[in-house]
């Protein structure tokens, strides 16, 4: 399945439309240059599959399927996580390879893109067997990884835990070389960054808050506009405070959740989380506080009966877990995996407002469909991509051996996001595209020039 070759086409075809992007490049070579640079940005560079061969701790031996796919190094080393879950296959990590090269391009981070899985419940292992699966990712992998040509980090269902395992195997693989900067997301002593942890999540809120405070609530035009969005009386809505609803309560959606809980000028309402089990509800708002004390202590999953909410005192029910996608809310926030939003309940979405704090929540279908019906989507490479913006503080922070603080850390992800928001947003309110497309636009534009001053484009 090749997802995003649509709109990659569509962004490269606006750009070749457009005479001022790469003036010198002459009329009869622009179609060259497009269908190059479609080939270029479709396909990834690199797909490395192993089995690794696993002792389990009662003595069988099993092969795990595990990859890394190299997108693009075009503007640098290779970048983007590993993931840990049983739906890990080839073309689900290629495609997320490819949005980790859109996502660092768009944020202007001095990276390509990659990205890892290992076809494995995580669960379903013992610590030991964790740590061993860890070891012989870098030990099949140890040619290609490496602090200036692919450097991992944590994804769904790894974390700074992972990362220090394999750090400390890629130090063991590779004596007598630099080794620190080889994975990020590790754990502070180990080099790790301040807010790296939270980054994502932050990111994710920021962006929405970002998006509602200067561009939604102070552009009175936009919204008489698209009075569909947010009804007749949207700005007193909005006043009056948002609805929201989170799909997925891991590292991301807890975050998230809670940045909006806690953030008390919107006064943000979250009705509903969800996890891989249930959907927690409650018309009057969440304790997020409380829901993410329990999951800490329950190995990350929420309450799954009456009886773990009544003995934790948190007021709500339980539900359908799918049926959080459907709630009459203002907000959605997508934080679990791909594909949540489809052909099959794209027409049941209340939501006004999408946030896709996951990579790839919304098939090619339904993101249209929605669009076309004005709700707002923000896209996964403008709004998640806090993660691997501080992996990259983590990698300047592990080259030069100095520290941030954890508000240096924060104002600097901050800025970074609002200057990418501050180039797509306007647009969006001024053109015809979504912001979905601005946003491919402008990755693929930098892509672009990059290859083409390259000489890669001959
Ligand atoms: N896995 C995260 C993402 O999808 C972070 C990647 C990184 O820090 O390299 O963006």
């Amino acid at each position: 399945m090749q997802k995003q070759q649509n709109i990659i086409e569509e962004s490269l075809k606006a750009l070749m439309e457009d005479e001022t992007f790469l003036p010198d490049l002459q009329a009869q070579t622009r179609e060259q240059a497009f269908k190059s640079l479609v080939a270029l940005l479709s396909t990834p560079n690199h797909i490395h599959k192993s089995f690794l061969r696993i002792t389990l701790e009662n003595g069988t031996i099993v092969r795990i399927p595990s990859f890394r796919v190299q997108h693009s190094d075009t503007v640098g080393p290779y970048k983007g996580g590993v993931r840990f879950h049983e739906s890990v296959n080839e073309g689900e990590v290629s495609n997320l390879a490819k949005l980790m090269t859109l996502k660092n391009a768009l944020h202007e981070l001095p990276f390509g893109g990659g990205k890892g899985g290992v076809v494995i419940n995580p669960k379903e292992y013992t610590i030991k067997e964790l740590n061993l699966i860890c070891k012989k990712y870098v030990q099949y992998f140890e040619d290609i990884l490496g602090p200036d040509k692919d450097i991992p980090a944590p994804d769904v269902g790894t974390g700074e835990r992972e990362m220090d395992w394999m750090m400390g195997e890629y130090k063991n693989t590779h004596p007598g070389q630099p080794y620190r900067n080889s994975f990020t997301g590790k754990s502070i002593v180990n080099g790790g960054s301040l807010g790296r942890r939270e980054a994502t999540g932050k990111g994710v809120y920021y962006t929405f808050r970002y998006m509602m405070h200067n561009y939604v609530k102070e552009n009175k035009k936009w919204l008489s506009e698209t009075e569909n969005i947010f009804a007749n009386t949207a700005l007193d809505h909005y006043e009056q405070k948002l609805t929201m609803a989170v799909q997925g309560f891991g590292n991301l959606g807890s975050v998230a959740a809670l940045e909006a809980y806690k953030c008390s000028y919107l006064q943000n309402k979250i009705v509903a989380v969800s996890d891989h089990n249930v959907m927690i509800y409650n018309e009057d708002g969440l304790d997020i506080p409380a829901i993410v004390k329990f999951t800490k202590e329950n190995d990350g999953d929420l309450p799954t009966n009456e009886e773990a909410l009544q003995n934790h005192d948190i007021k709500a029910e339980i539900r359908e877990r799918d049926d959080l996608l459907t709630l009459d809310v203002d907000v959605l926030l997508l934080a679990a995996l791909e594909d949540q939003i489809h052909e099959d309940n794209m027409e049941d979405i209340q939501a006004r407002l999408i946030i896709e704090g996951a990579n790839g929540p919304i098939t090619e279908v339904a993101d249209k469909y929605l669009a076309d019906k004005g709700v707002l989507i923000v896209p996964d490479i403008l709004a998640n991509a806090g993660g691997v913006i501080v992996s990259y503080y983590e990698w300047i922070q592990g080259r030069e051996a100095q520290f941030m603080t954890e508000d240096e850390v924060y104002q600097r992800l901050f800025d970074r996001m609002k200057n990418t928001m501050d180039t797509i947003l306007p647009q969006f309110f001024g053109d015809p595209f979504p912001l979905r497309q601005n946003s491919y636009i402008h990755a693929v534009m930098k892509l672009s020039t990059i290859m083409y001053r390259q000489g890669k484009l001959y």
